[in-house]
């Protein structure tokens, strides 16, 4: 059984599962520390132990009763450079071509798996390669030659990443690769998919379709790691069902100092939009080789969770870091004492909007949310068939636990990711009075809540029509 103590923390914890964690005892321990979504990252993950990663987890769910979720990460148009000889340096001053190949590279040509490079770039574009560890700047176009002046200089190491912050890439969202990787997640029936290097909502809607199409519930996070995608974000949160501040391709696209600042608006307009937000990227990067982390890492954890992510995400830590298990513990304290203590200031208050089609229940989750913090109520019940009612009332981060209960067994896992979001079978919905004495003695019997304490339930009446809530209770529990 999970610790009440990490089942009950708010902020979630997704976790890369790779080569160090690939096994049913360990990932079996993670989620007893606190995991509750795991990333399989198709950019190093095979479809074999991506099967392996589903069975685990679908068998550990069943052992544990848990609902830990499954988040698939497609690649997208990821631009590589491709192999190179050994010790290549390329040095500050030179003229270097680029080129769309399979060549092996030197310090005169760098090939990439870009075909559109010379139509895309213009002159005075930057390049950066490996997380802009190397700069080269884009100095003449020619007869299909890509020539650039090495601004910064060093070694020239293969198949490193490729990032053109400054450039209109034409390539498409969804690579063969991608689609590849989407007809298996589609064929498993994984909950979340993330779409790399997202540019435009029409990336996320195109994905979108291919899943109407193939009649899957996979619900879709859009990536965000391109100046593109910041720019566009507004519309990119309205068609997406989640995002992720994915800091790794970002700090490299964007100047580093600025990933702060629009990490908090990026959460903020996330939260407006009553989307879940994923923190990504070098969140405990030092416990790949060392048993604690650095005193910047758990301030970093701890600012997004200040900042009210929905969650953290571990990559390199617990897909080939030592100690996978151990840096979920970790993490899951650092989230449980920022959660309890007094310097968490309420969140910013995102009124329901009359315009919404969905006003009355978008009212009913505020002021369950309202009326919970004011009279300190220690859970708020709600039913759902879509997850709507759950991302709702999860958006206004009340202080009461989220206590959401549905017919739908996928989206038990589903809701996963979503901040203070407790899920729970049932579906037995003859009467209203019946399924609040129900679900609240179903918490009871969980010590989620005890005798004496306050709790909201919210519903939509008739109860049996499973339609828009539009009714709210406050009780205490004798
Ligand atoms: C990132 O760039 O921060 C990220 C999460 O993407 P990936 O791990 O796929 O590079």
């Amino acid at each position: 059984m999970i610790e009440k103590k990490y089942r009950l923390k708010r902020t979630k914890i997704v976790a890369t599962i790779g080569p160090s964690s690939l096994n049913k005892k360990k990932i079996k321990k993670m989620i007893l520390a606190g995991l509750n979504v795991c990333r399989i990252n198709f950019s190093h993950c095979n479809h074999n132990d991506a099967q392996k990663i589903i069975e685990i987890i679908g068998e550990l769910n069943v052992e544990l009763n848990t609902h830990v979720a499954i988040l698939g990460d497609l690649q997208g148009p990821k631009l590589r450079i491709g192999e190179v000889s050994k010790n290549t340096f390329i040095n500050k001053g030179e003229i270097i071509d680029l080129k769309h190949g399979e060549s092996i590279s030197c310090n005169k040509v760098i090939f990439v798996n870009y075909n559109t490079l010379n139509n895309d770039i213009k002159l005075g574009d930057k390049v950066l390669l490996d997380d802009g560890k190397l700069i080269l700047k884009c100095v003449e176009l020619s007869n299909n030659n890509v020539k650039c002046l090495v601004v910064q200089g060093g070694e020239l190491r293969e198949k490193k990443g490729l990032n053109l912050p400054n450039t209109k890439i034409s390539q498409p969202s969804i690579t063969k690769k991608d689609f590849l990787d989407l007809s298996f997640c589609i064929e498993k029936n994984i909950e979340w998919i993330a779409l790399s290097f997202v540019r435009k909502s029409s990336d996320i809607l195109e994905l979108k379709e291919i899943l109407k199409k193939n009649k899957s519930k996979s619900r879709v996070i859009a990536k965000i790691e391109k100046p593109e995608a910041i720019k566009n974000l507004n519309n990119i949160l309205k068609v997406s069902d989640a995002i992720m501040v994915a800091r790794g391709d970002l700090g490299v696209e964007i100047p580093t100092q600025k990933v702060p600042v629009l990490q908090k608006k990026i959460v903020r307009a996330a939260r407006r939009n009553a989307k879940p937000v994923i923190i990504a990227t070098q969140v405990m990067e030092s416990m790949i080789d060392n048993l604690a982390p650095t005193r910047a890492e758990t301030n970093d954890a701890a600012n997004a969770v200040f900042d009210g992510a929905d969650a953290l995400m571990l990559s390199g830590e617990t897909s080939v870091g030592k100690f996978p298990t151990r840096v979920v513990r970790t993490i899951s304290k650092i989230i449980l004492d920022v959660e309890a203590s007094d310097e968490r200031k309420s969140f910013n208050k995102f009124l329901p909007l009359k315009s919404n089609e969905r006003y009355i229940s978008d009212s009913i989750c505020y002021q369950a949310s309202e009326i919970a913090n004011q009279v300190e109520a220690k859970a708020i019940l709600a039913f759902t068939a879509s997850g709507y009612n759950a991302q709702k009332i999860s958006s206004n981060r009340p202080n009461a636990h989220i206590c959401v209960f549905t017919h739908n067994r996928q989206l038990l896992n589903t809701l996963s990711l979503m901040w203070g979001v407790l899920g729970f079978y049932y579906n037995n919905f003859d009467s209203t009075d019946n399924t609040i004495e129900e679900t609240q003695a179903i918490l009871k019997e969980s010590k989620i809540i005890t005798r004496g304490d306050f709790v909201i339930n919210i519903a939509s009446m008739p109860i049996k029509e499973k339609g828009m809530t539009n009714m709210l209770k406050l009780g205490k529990i004798s």
